[in-house]
């Protein structure tokens, strides 16, 4: 049984990045029959926030990927990470770790000035155990370290990346356990991962440098190795991390501005992967059907507003003027005796005014009546107009359209003459969408209210 997991820490809202690692988590899952599970990594109690979680539950539900098991919070597992410490230290796998927060930083700054990669030396790693009772005993400051083997090195071969390998010397004996007892990310994932039987880790790839640390602890446990996909990063236009200062936008961002979610799912599956022809996009079970991570780009993809923009442009197109005029209908409760009415006017104005809230601000004019103050246009034909309208049966586009082109003849007006002082009278606008269209939106009473 394929598992899978995303694993986000509530320390901020959802972004571009994390939202796509959740919708390939759950893809795959979906793809082969297998279960997702959503785990909150709040292991960093300053920084986690309950308000992020619940903001990011309601995300993903809101994007429809919804996870068979979980939530799961690292903050309520803490018993089991005490076990698995206990575990490790009669398998003498870690050692008590008694140096100061300064020692460490002037460790780092000195690799780092030496051009090496910063790792910790492994000073307290020979303090005799009689030594290191001693000082726990006299409550001195002590975090826990993975003792790793001398010559350990780390070979994994990444489903999405192909073989990826860490010689022995890069990784230092990391910290497992803080001095304030709880589990670091390193050390509380790992073991979740195990006992939560997760099949396929899938997740950015700027942890590839955890895995091969979570291999060393896995390894020494005997634990079986998950497989592993670690997906390139999402860039900003310019090629920089995306981050808030590079333009990435949280997904309340995008749900606010009226972006529909299979528009943004649609898009995210496109960062990095190209479902093939004949699947839908727009559904979630269509790309679960077709999706496979070893066709994942090596390459990192940019996070375009443009291409998201065609996404949603599409998806508006796909959902259909009905639809769109009964959830318009919903949230602007002015705009519901139009009902179906506006239906083709929607479905034109898609182009220009691609999400609910655009819409809704451009048919605006329909529920508030232009200024009709002294500069309006009047012309004499008007109320004519509106009496032809008034009468015509059945009101369809193709009548609307039918009755102006025959009234336009019958008084022998130019095109300019009539259409642009008839659309200025009923919508204060210049341009806008074809007045046939506006004009059955209105409806035969609307219309020629507006006229007479
Ligand atoms: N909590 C980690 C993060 O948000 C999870 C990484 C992982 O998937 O293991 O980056």
């Amino acid at each position: 049984m394929i598992r899978t997991r995303f694993a986000p820490s509530p320390t901020g809202e959802l972004h571009i990045g994390g939202a796509r690692t959740a919708l390939f988590n759950f893809l795959f899952a979906r793809s082969a029959g297998g279960r997702f599970v959503l785990r909150i990594d709040d292991t960093d109690a300053e920084r986690s926030r309950r308000e992020y979680e619940v903001q990011l539950m309601d995300d993903l539900q809101w994007l429809g990927l919804t996870w068979d098991e979980g939530p799961y919070r690292q903050s309520e597992r803490g018993s089991l990470y005490v076990q698995c410490m206990a575990d490790l230290r009669e398998r003498d796998a870690v050692y008590p770790c008694f140096c100061s927060e300064e020692r460490l930083a002037a460790l780092r700054e000195e690799q780092l000035a030496r051009g090496q990669p910063p790792r910790y030396d492994g000073r307290c790693r020979d303090i005799p155990p009689g030594e290191a009772e001693r000082r726990m005993a006299a409550r001195e400051r002590v975090c826990w370290r993975l003792a790793l083997p001398e010559d350990y090195s780390a070979a994994f071969d990444d489903i999405a990346r192909g073989p990826q390998a860490f010689p022995a010397g890069t990784i230092g004996d990391f910290v497992l356990q803080r001095s304030d007892g709880s589990p670091t990310y390193l050390f509380a994932s790992a073991v979740d991962d195990e006992l939560m039987g997760i099949t396929h880790v899938i997740r950015g790839d700027e942890h590839i440098p955890n895995t091969a640390r979570q291999l060393a602890l896995i390894d020494r446990m005997g634990w079986s190795r998950p497989a592993f996909a670690h997906i390139p990063m999402v860039l900003s236009m310019d090629r920089r991390k995306l981050s808030k200062r590079t333009g990435s936008q949280p997904i309340q961002e995008y749900r606010r501005r009226g972006v529909l979610p299979e528009a943004l799912t649609a898009y995210l599956a496109t960062l990095s992967w190209t479902p093939p022809e004949g699947a839908d996009p727009f559904d979630l079970s269509s790309l679960a059907g077709v999706f496979s991570l070893g066709e994942m780009a090596r390459s990192s993809p940019v996070h375009d507003e443009g291409h998201l923009l065609h996404w949603q442009r599409e998806a508006m197109t796909r959902r259909g003027g009905e639809r769109l005029a009964a959830e318009l209908a919903a949230s602007d409760p002015r705009l519901a005796p139009y009902g179906g009415r506006l239906a083709p006017l929607i479905e034109d104005l898609i182009g220009e005014a691609p999400s609910l809230p655009e819409l809704q601000r451009t048919l605006v004019f329909l529920v508030q009546r232009p200024d009709e103050g002294p500069d309006a246009p009047r012309e004499s034909w008007m109320p004519d107009l509106g009496a032809a309208l008034i009468r015509l049966v059945p009101w369809t586009t193709g009548t609307v359209e039918g009755a102006l082109r025959s009234f336009m003849k019958g008084r022998d007006l130019k095109g300019r003459e009539f259409f642009h002082p008839l659309r200025l009278r009923l919508t204060g606008k210049d341009q806008g969408a074809p007045l046939p269209l506006i004009l059955f939106a209105l409806g035969p009473e609307g219309a020629a209210a507006r006229l007479q």
